[in-house]
C-alpha cells in the first residue's frame, strides 16, 4: 500500500532557547518521510537546488524512503529561518528564501501514481490540485494548508477540499479558513466543504479528529523536554499517514488509532533538532510510546452505587 508526500524540501536555520542550527535537514516532507518511514515505506516528491546536501538526504532512503520523486535542479534551495520564543509557544520567521521551490511544479513520476495513501504538503493549493490529477485512484488523500494560502489562494483551496478526504491544520488555521473562533464549530464548517475528517492540532495541547460520527481527543505525549518544536506537525501528518497505510484501514476506529500514532511521532520530532531523533528510533520504541498513550488516558468509572 504505497504511501505519497509530495511537500518542501528545505535547509532550516532554527534559533530555540536551547541552542541553534544552520541550514539543516527540513521542510514538510523531510519531516513526513523521516517519520512516515518508521511504519511504511514512504515515496518523496519535492524539488532541491545544485547546494542541497544529497548525501544527507539520501541517507534517509536507507530508512524506507523512496527519493526518485526529488528532482534537483540548478539554483538555491529553498532556505527557511525561524526562532522561537522562550517557552517555545510562538515562532518568527526571520527569513524565507523560495529558490527553486519558487518553480516546483510537481511532477509524479510513473511508478508512484498508483499510491494508495497521498499527503499534499503545505504547497500552494493549485499545486495540491495538480498532484491529485496525477495520481490514479488513492484510498484517501490528506492536506494540510497554512494562513498564506487560506488568504491569497482561497477559491483553489476550497476546490481541494472538495478532492480530500482529511484535512489538518492547526488551531489557528480551522479559525482562519472558518471565520469561527471555536474550533470545533471551526471542524464543522470545515466538513461541509467537503473533507470525511478534520484534524486540528493545538501543539502541547493535542489534537483533535472531528468526522460526521464524533469526535476524538489525543493528547501531546508529556515530555519534560522540548528542544524544536519545528516539523512537529509534519511528523504528526507522517505517523498518521504511515499508520493507516501499513495498516491499510480507513475505517473511523483506525483513523483514532492513527491519531496516536501521530501525536507519538509528533513527540518525537520535538526532541531533537531537524530530523535528527528518527535516526536512531527504532519500530519497538515507537509502538512502546503509542503504549504509553493507552495508560495516559485509560480511566475506570465506578459502578454507581445501589440507592436505597
Ligand atoms: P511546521 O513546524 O510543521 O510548521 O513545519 C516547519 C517546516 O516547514 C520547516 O522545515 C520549513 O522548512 C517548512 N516551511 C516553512 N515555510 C514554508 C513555506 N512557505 N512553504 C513550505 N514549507 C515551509
Amino acid at each position: 500500500m504505497s504511501l505519497l508526500v509530495v511537500g518542501s524540501i528545505a535547509l532550516d536555520s532554527v534559533q530555540t532557547p536551547f541552542g541553534s542550527t544552520a541550514d539543516a535537514l527540513g521542510g514538510s516532507a523531510v519531516f513526513f518521510a523521516a517519520s512516515g518511514a518508521l511504519l511504511h515505506p514512504v515515496q518523496v516528491v519535492g524539488v532541491v537546488g545544485h547546494d542541497y546536501p544529497m548525501d544527507r538526504l539520501e541517507h534517509l532512503a536507507k530508512r524506507g524512503i523512496d527519493l526518485a520523486g526529488v528532482s534537483q535542479v540548478h539554483g538555491e534551495s529553498f532556505r527557511w529561518k525561524g526562532k522561537y520564543s522562550y517557552d517555545l509557544q510562538n515562532r518568527e520567521t526571520l527569513e524565507t528564501r523560495l529558490g527553486v521551490f519558487a518553480e516546483f511544479a510537481p511532477r509524479i513520476p510513473e511508478q508512484f501514481r498508483d499510491a494508495r495513501y497521498v499527503f499534499l504538503g503545505n504547497i500552494d493549493p493549485e499545486l495540491q490540485l495538480s498532484v491529485l490529477d496525477q495520481v490514479h485512484e488513492p484510498a484517501l488523500v490528506a492536506c494540510d494548508t497554512m494562513n498564506y494560502w487560506i488568504q491569497g489562494k482561497h477559491e483553489a483551496l476550497m476546490a481541494l477540499l472538495r478532492r480530500v478526504d482529511v484535512l489538518l491544520v492547526n488551531d489557528a488555521e480551522a479559525r482562519q479558513l472558518s471565520g469561527d473562533w471555536n474550533v470545533y464549530r471551526a471542524a464543522r464548517w470545515i466538513l461541509k466543504q467537503g473533507p470525511r475528517f478534520v484534524v486540528v492540532k493545538q501543539g502541547e495541547y493535542g489534537a483533535v479528529l472531528v468526522g460526521n460520527d464524533g469526535i476524538f481527543y489525543v493528547p501531546a505525549y508529556p515530555l519534560e523536554q522540548v528542544f524544536d518544536p519545528t516539523g512537529a506537525g509534519d511528523a504528526f501528518a507522517g505517523g498518521f499517514m504511515g499508520h493507516l497505510a501499513a495498516s491499510n484501514d480507513t475505517t473511523p476506529a483506525n483513523l483514532r488509532r492513527a491519531m496516536v500514532y501521530g501525536s507519538a511521532m509528533g513527540s518525537f520530532a520535538v526532541e531533537e533538532f531537524s530530523v535528527q531523533r528518527f535516526d536512531e528510533l527504532t519500530r519497538d520504541q515507537v509502538r512502546e510510546r503509542v503504549r504509553a498513550f493507552a495508560d495516559l488516558v485509560r480511566f475506570d468509572i465506578p459502578p454507581v452505587p445501589e440507592t436505597v
